[in-house]
């Protein structure tokens, strides 16, 4: 007999990675900060088998350290065949203060991905979407983590371009702590901004495209203080690495972002960009875009033709039987035309009033001056 599989194997604490299976040695176990010992259920395949646990005092029950407890076991089948299991067990420090996971309201993709010693992320987030939900993944449930230093739970407001955030995680034992940061980005609205006061619309003003600031970024150093939107600034200084404004040569870290003007832009009051459309609605910039996907007043995507047909230049013009109206009109302007120079000459024949201006004309082409007497005075 050389069955040496085990049939089953499992732990106290924590989950196999991956899941258990007779041709599969080698697992992986988390185990929270308050976890000291873990113990074995282990079974042979074979009744002739036997096992050996190989680490520790051969004990079922293991005594862990914080970090990397390796256990190996060694399973003998009855004519001498052997087989060993391994499970690496790693107990969380009490003081780590790392994330295993994060997620930004489920579907918006970090960049670069999620990895726990990875400390800085952005993030791109469509135009219309205001708030988002930070599910970050604890691996002790006596960590504590917040966002901005509000509740992780709450929903978290978006500025309408570029928004701070700052994730910080404290250690089961409370004395360590680590900030994730975060910058979500929003796309920027495919719509003309306009701002309901006017002083808003001057002092939001991007320099370079003249329209609404969008990320706005300020010029390390430049006083008073130049801002630009993101975007063009980055065009403008791809090549010359000069401010724009005043020409001064740009520091090494020059870009400054303006995550607090982005929030006071973003909560001025806007008119919404359907307003020729009918719209009245007055709202925060912040909440322009998620309107605009929802307003009443957005025109289809697409022309419908009642759009056309319905309209009162269409029924006046096209719709009455034929499409003639316009000549209509032309004819009679025509016909205006005629009877004014007929007034105005005093006589009713168009032939004679043809005749009448085809002798104008020769008279006229006989005074044009010809090559060689431009200065005859006759
Ligand atoms: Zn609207």
């Amino acid at each position: 007999m050389d069955n040496c599989d085990l049939e089953k194997l499992s732990v106290s604490a924590g989950t196999l990675e991956p899941p258990f299976k007779a041709s599969s040695t080698s697992y992986k176990v988390t185990v929270a900060s308050g976890v000291n010992k873990i113990t074995l259920d282990v079974l042979t395949s074979d009744s002739g088998a036997s096992y050996r646990i190989v680490t520790g005092d051969g004990s079922k029950v293991i005594d862990l350290k914080d970090g990397e407890n390796l256990i190996n076991i060694e399973v003998t089948a009855e004519d001498g065949t052997a087989k060993k299991y391994m499970i690496e067990v790693t107990k969380l420090s009490a003081s780590s203060a790392l994330l295993t996971d994060l997620k930004i309201t489920g579907v918006l993709n970090l960049v670069p991905p999620f990895a726990s010693n990875v400390y800085e992320y952005s993030c791109t987030a469509p135009f219309f979407l205001n708030t988002v939900i930070l599910q970050p993944t604890l691996p002790d449930k006596n960590m504590k983590v917040c966002v901005n230093d509000s509740d992780v739970a709450e929903p978290v407001l978006l500025n309408v371009g570029d928004t701070l955030l700052n994730v910080k995680v404290s250690s089961a034992d409370g004395t360590k702590a680590q900030v994730y940061v975060v910058v979500i980005s929003r796309m920027q609205l495919p719509h003309l901004v306009s701002f309901n006061d006017i002083k808003d619309q001057v002092e939001f003003e991007c320099p370079v495209s003249l329209t609404a600031l969008y990320r706005p970024v300020s010029i390390n150093g430049s006083d008073p203080k130049h801002t630009f939107s993101a975007p063009y600034i980055e065009l403008l200084t791809r090549r010359s690495k000069v401010d724009p404004l005043d020409e001064q040569p740009l520091r090494k870290n020059w870009r400054n972002p303006e995550y607090d003007l982005d929030k006071r832009i973003s909560a001025a009051s806007v008119r919404c960009c359907y307003a020729y459309r009918g719209c009245s609605s007055v709202l925060k910039l912040t909440e322009l875009g998620h309107h605009l996907k929802e307003c009443p007043n957005k025109p289809p995507p697409e022309l419908e033709v009642k759009i056309v047909t319905d309209t009162e230049w269409y029924k006046t013009d096209f719709a009455s039987s034929n499409k003639l109206e316009f000549q209509k009109k032309h004819t009679l302007q025509i016909r205006n035309w005629e009877k004014r120079l007929q007034q105005a000459i005093g006589d009713n024949d168009i032939e004679k009033l043809c005749s009448n201006a085809e002798e104008q004309i020769q008279i006229y082409k006989q005074r044009l001056p010809k090559s060689g007497n431009c200065f005859s005075l006759n």
